[in-house]
C-alpha cells in the first residue's frame, strides 16, 4: 500500500481482515494534517462502519442533514434519507484525527505500517509492478510485493511512474479551507452555499462554499471550484475563499481574529480523471485515480469504497492464484454504483451549471421558493435516476 489516507487504510484493513500480508507505507508521520472539509455523508459513514468504526463514539460530530443556501435567499434543509443501504447519519472530524484512526484500524486488523517512508517508484518485474523502491531515514531499499496498490493521493507521482496519466477532458477542482472558532451556535447540519458570487458577470460560480461543524465552536470553512468555470484560470482557491467569506453575515464571526490556523488549499481530482486504473501488478485507488464525486467534491467515501473493492479482488486473486482476477478492478468500478462519480465527459462552456454541486437527501423544510434541482435532491444517493441521467 502506497499511502495511508482513507484509500490506503481502507484497502489495507480489508486485505488484512482477509488474511493477506500487507505493508502500508506513508511518507508522512501520523497523525498528520490533510487539507479537507472533514465532512462525511452517510456514504462515508457506511464506509467507516465497514471498518468496524462506531460513528457515534467521541471525536465525531454528528450531522443529520444538509442545509443548502441558494441564490435569492433560498435555503433548503435536507435530512439524510432513510435508505436500506446507508445509515441516516453524517459526521465531521478533523482529518488529523480521522486518518490516524483509520490507519490504527488497519494496523489492528494485522497490516504493518511504516510511517515516514516514501515510495519513490515502482519496481518492475518485466511488465509487472513487483514492488517499490522506498526511502526511509535517508536510505533506499526495495520492497517486493505480489500486488502494489497506489493510494498516494491527488499528486499521485508513484502511480505516474507506472504509466497512470491524467485525462484533461475530465473535470478537476480546487478548494481551500480554514478552521475558525466562532460564537454562532452550531446546528447538526453540513451547510453548503451554492451561491458563490461571480462579481464580473453577476452570475454564480460552478462551485460552493461550506461550513461544517466540528463541535466546541470550531468550524471548518471552505470553498471549492470546478475547472469547468469559465474564468477558472483567473481564480485561485484562496481568492475563492475570500469571495465566500466576504459574503457571509458578519454576525456569524467568520473573521480573521477568529481563525485558528492558515488558509490551506489543494486539488480535487475527480470524475475518474486518471487512467489506466490498473496496470499489471498495480491497482489505483482514491484520489490517485481521480475518484472523487464531481457533483459535490466528496472523496473520502469513494476512496474507501474503491479501496475495499481493490482489496476484495486482490485477496481473491491471491487465494485462487489467478492474478488476472485483480485486474477486473476498472471494469467492476464502472459497474458498481460508484460509477456515478465519473461525471459528464465534457462540460459545455456555455452551461457550466451542468456540473453544479449536487447533494442528496429528503427535504424536511419547505424552501421559501421552489427551485430547480429539488427533484434531484429527492432522488436519493449516487446511483439514483437523477444522478445517472446527469452523467450520460
Ligand atoms: C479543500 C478540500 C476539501 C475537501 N473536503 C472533503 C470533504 O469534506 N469530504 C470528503 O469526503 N472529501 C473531501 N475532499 C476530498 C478528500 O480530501 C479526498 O478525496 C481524500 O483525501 C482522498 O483520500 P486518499 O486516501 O485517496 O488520498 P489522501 O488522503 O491524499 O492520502 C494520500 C496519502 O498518501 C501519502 N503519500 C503520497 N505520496 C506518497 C509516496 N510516494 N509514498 C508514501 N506515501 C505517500 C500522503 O502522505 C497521504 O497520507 C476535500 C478535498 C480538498 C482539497
Amino acid at each position: 500500500m502506497v499511502g495511508a489516507g482513507p484509500a490506503g487504510s481502507a484497502t489495507a484493513y480489508h486485505l488484512a481482515t482477509r488474511g493477506v500480508d500487507v505493508l502500508m507505507v506513508d511518507k508522512a508521520v501520523f497523525p498528520r494534517e490533510k487539507v479537507c472539509g472533514d465532512g462525511l455523508t452517510p456514504r462515508g459513514v457506511r464506509a467507516i462502519q465497514r471498518m468496524g468504526i462506531d460513528p457515534t463514539e467521541p471525536g465525531f460530530t454528528r450531522v443529520d442533514g444538509l442545509r443548502t443556501y441558494g441564490v435569492d435567499g433560498v435555503v433548503i434543509d435536507l435530512r439524510w434519507p432513510r435508505l436500506k443501504d446507508f445509515p441516516p447519519l453524517g459526521v465531521v472530524r478533523t482529518r488529523f484525527d480521522f486518518d490516524n484512526l483509520l490507519a490504527e484500524r488497519a494496523v489492528k486488523a494485522g497490516a504493518r505500517f511504516d510511517q515516514g517512508t516514501e515510495a519513490r517508484r515502482p519496481v518492475m518485474d518485466g511488465t509487472w509492478v513487483g514492488g517499490a523502491r522506498v526511502q526511509r531515514e535517508g536510505h533506499e531499499e526495495e520492497v517486493k510485493a505480489r500486488f502494489v496498490v497506489a493510494a498516494d493521493g491527488a499528486s499521485s507521482r508513484f502511480a505516474a511512474h507506472a504509466g497512470v496519466r491524467r485525462d484533461d477532458g475530465r473535470p478537476m477542482g480546487i478548494a481551500a479551507r480554514r478552521y475558525y472558532r466562532i460564537p454562532r451556535p452550531q446546528e447538526p447540519v453540513l451547510e453548503a452555499f451554492v451561491n458563490l458570487r461571480d462579481e464580473p458577470t453577476g452570475g454564480v460560480m460552478a462551485g460552493y462554499g461550506w461550513i461544517f461543524p466540528l463541535g466546541d465552536g470550531v468550524v471548518n470553512v471552505g470553498a471549492g471550484l470546478l475547472n469547468t468555470f469559465k474564468r477558472f484560470k483567473e481564480m485561485s482557491a484562496r481568492k475563492l475563499m475570500d469571495v465566500f467569506v466576504a459574503d457571509l453575515p458578519p454576525e456569524w464571526g467568520i473573521t480573521e481574529e477568529n481563525a485558528t490556523g492558515p488558509v490551506l488549499s489543494g486539488p480535487i481530482p475527480m470524475g475518474m480523471n486518471r487512467r489506466p486504473l490498473a496496470v499489471p501488478g498495480m491497482l489505483v485507488v482514491g484520489d490517485a485515480g481521480g475518484l472523487t464525486n464531481p457533483f459535490n467534491g466528496e472523496g473520502i467515501a469513494y476512496a474507501m469504497e474503491t479501496g475495499e473493492l481493490a482489496a476484495e479482488l486482490i485477496a481473491d486473486a491471491l487465494a485462487k492464484n489467478r492474478p488476472a482476477l485483480a485486474h477486473l478492478y476498472p471494469v467492476l468500478l464502472k459497474e458498481r454504483p460508484v460509477h456515478a462519480f465519473r461525471g459528464p465527459a465534457r462540460v459545455p462552456q456555455d452551461r457550466p451549471h451542468a456540473v453544479r454541486p449536487h447533494f442528496h437527501g429528503e427535504p424536511h423544510r419547505r424552501p421559501r421558493r421552489q427551485r430547480a434541482g429539488q427533484a434531484d435532491a429527492r432522488a436519493g444517493l449516487p446511483g439514483s435516476r437523477a444522478m445517472k441521467a446527469s452523467i450520460r
